[in-house]
């Protein structure tokens, strides 16, 4: 335990309620003056009214960000940023705006300060994926990193039932694969059971009320803690299989996540008792794998795959092209025990180990 490698997150973060008033000194805090705001279209309105309330340092709007980063949207934002003659960009919402803005800022090295509106927890990493042609490519640069990330949970309020309880258990999986990682050291594994505990407690409470502030900010906590440990430590194969799956066959980003996180849990059981030991004191349940499969039905949250939209077929292609480049585990990687983990997420089945 006493002999690790520790790099603090150098991203400066507000949090709280209210604390988007801030922006406007956050930018100016920056030295910046001709600002880029980014947005998904479903979110543009907000984003929008958000560049008015800080006045001229706002020049323009980009509302085209979408899912995976696409090369050629962030080419049309560049365009802007040239035009306009932008110092610095701002991220209003999920993964998806987050990436653009990394992605402009690894072209041009602008400073960022990102609004985070779900739980993915992108705002804390220096890593960018993006995609073109089909083929997603992941990097990580601390040009990426964001300079500054305001939290607001006032923000997640109009985030839907369903993709606020997905993205949660997205942020949990960062969490859980930062306890068992080969990198992990004392900092970040506390900041990972804080957060693991935090969304535990959060999201059922999120689930059925988006008016509970104390729920949402518990929950934005714990994305927050999430987010520090996948952009501190190694991720393993829950990681890989989420990644490998997601570009295969193009499947929603944190629903994904939370449906195979129970399987991937079950897998690694054998070869990590320390950390089964610290989730079951978290879920007060003997067998914490199983408790992450009965808390997503708690959530309603899918739990089969086949209904996310994989084929059956690509069960064991997609274990072929995990294995042939695959993460560092505490689990060796087997590849019957492997299609036989998949096939059982596939069917929505409960984990085993
Ligand atoms: P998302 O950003 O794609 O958002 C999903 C949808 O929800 C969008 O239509 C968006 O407009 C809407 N939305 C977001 N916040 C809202 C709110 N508060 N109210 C109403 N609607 C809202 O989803 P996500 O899960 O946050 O991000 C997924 C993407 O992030 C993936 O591409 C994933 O690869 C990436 N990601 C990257 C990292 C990293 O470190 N690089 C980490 C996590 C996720």
């Amino acid at each position: 335990m006493y002999s690790f490698t520790y790099q603090a997150s150098p991203t400066r973060v507000l949090f709280g309620s209210g604390t988007v008033r801030e922006l406007g000194n956050e930018l100016r805090r920056l030295g910046l003056s001709r600002t880029l705001f980014l947005a998904t279209p479903g979110q543009e309105e907000y984003v929008r009214s958000l560049a008015v309330s800080v006045g001229p340092i706002a020049v323009g709007v980009f509302a085209e960000a979408a899912m995976h980063t696409p090369i050629s949207v962030t080419e049309d934002a560049l365009w802007m940023v040239r035009e306009l003659s932008i110092d610095g960009v701002v991220s209003v919402g999920g993964g998806s705006t987050t990436g653009l803005g990394k992605a402009i800022a690894w072209r041009t090295d602008l400073p960022q300060v990102v609004i985070p509106t779900t739980y993915a927890g992108s705002e804390m990493t220096p890593i960018l994926g993006e995609t073109a042609d089909g083929h997603k490519v992941t990097r990580s640069d601390p040009r990426i990193q964001p300079e500054t990330v305001i939290y607001d949970f006032d923000l997640i309020r109009t985030l839907p039932r369903h993709a606020a309880v997905a993205s949660g258990i997205n942020a949990m999986a960062h969490a859980i694969e930062a306890l068992y990682a080969f990198d992990r050291n004392p900092v970040v594994s506390m900041m990972a059971v804080d957060a693991v505990t935090a969304l535990y407690a959060s999201l059922p409470d999120i689930s059925e009320t988006a008016a509970d502030d104390g729920a949402r900010g518990r929950g934005l906590y714990g994305a927050w803690l999430s987010g520090i440990c996948l952009g501190s430590v190694s991720m393993g194969l829950h990681h890989k299989l989420c990644h490998t799956l997601g570009g295969m066959f193009d499947l929603p980003h944190a629903e994904l996540h939370a449906a195979l996180l129970p399987h991937t849990l079950a897998y690694n059981i054998p070869a990590i008792a320390d950390v089964a030991g610290t989730l079951r004191e978290v879920f007060k349940l003997p067998d914490p794998a199983v408790a992450l499969f009965e808390f997503n039905e708690r959530l309603q949250i899918e739990t089969a795959l086949a209904k996310l939209g994989m084929p059956e077929d690509g069960i064991e292609p997609a274990i072929d092209a995990a294995l042939a480049k695959p993460y560092k585990n505490p689990r060796a990687l087997e590849r019957q025990s492997l299609v036989a983990l998949l096939s059982r997420a596939y069917a929505g089945a409960k984990p085993a180990s």
